[in-house]
């Protein structure tokens, strides 16, 4: 048996630190997290991408009574834009949280089928951590052995 280990490279700044085309992607996260619908979770989730044609898309979680029938704020930016923008590929997704499991994997396979990595930033208080690909917040993707 082979024994390996892992390194995750991320960065981390303060919010105010960012570079200004990222401090600008980051308000837009915060600005759609204003419009979530989370009467059941009170979690409030923004997040925006930025195509790599330079256009801006937001989006936010959207619950429902029957719970499964939400979504993230990631997946609704991500579907949005893949549904609007087929030809373009994310350059960076800014997330005022941590992204669950599931948003991890459709990011991922985001990345994989654009065949372009996403940067991907996530806020956490005043801090930012920033990832130069979604591989390095799912290592081991759903179809990724
Ligand atoms: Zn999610």
């Amino acid at each position: 048996m082979k024994r390996s280990s892992l390194t995750i490279r991320f960065s981390q700044t303060a919010k105010d630190k960012l570079e200004p085309a990222d401090a600008q992607l980051m308000e837009q996260a915060v600005e759609a997290a204003r419009n979530a619908y989370a009467p059941y979770s009170q979690f409030h989730v923004g997040a925006a991408v930025r195509l790599v044609t330079g256009e801006v898309l937001k989006g936010n979680n959207q619950e429902n009574a029957s719970f499964p029938a939400g979504i993230c704020a990631e997946r609704s930016v991500v579907y949005y834009a893949h549904a609007n923008y087929p030809g373009s590929a994310i350059d960076t997704i800014a997330v005022t949280a941590s992204p669950c499991g599931v948003c991890r994997q459709v990011l991922l396979e985001s990345e994989k089928r654009k065949k372009s990595p996403i940067r991907v930033l996530l806020a956490s208080g005043n801090e930012v951590r920033i990832f130069d690909s979604v591989k390095d917040l799912l290592p081991f993707g759903f179809d990724s052995f």
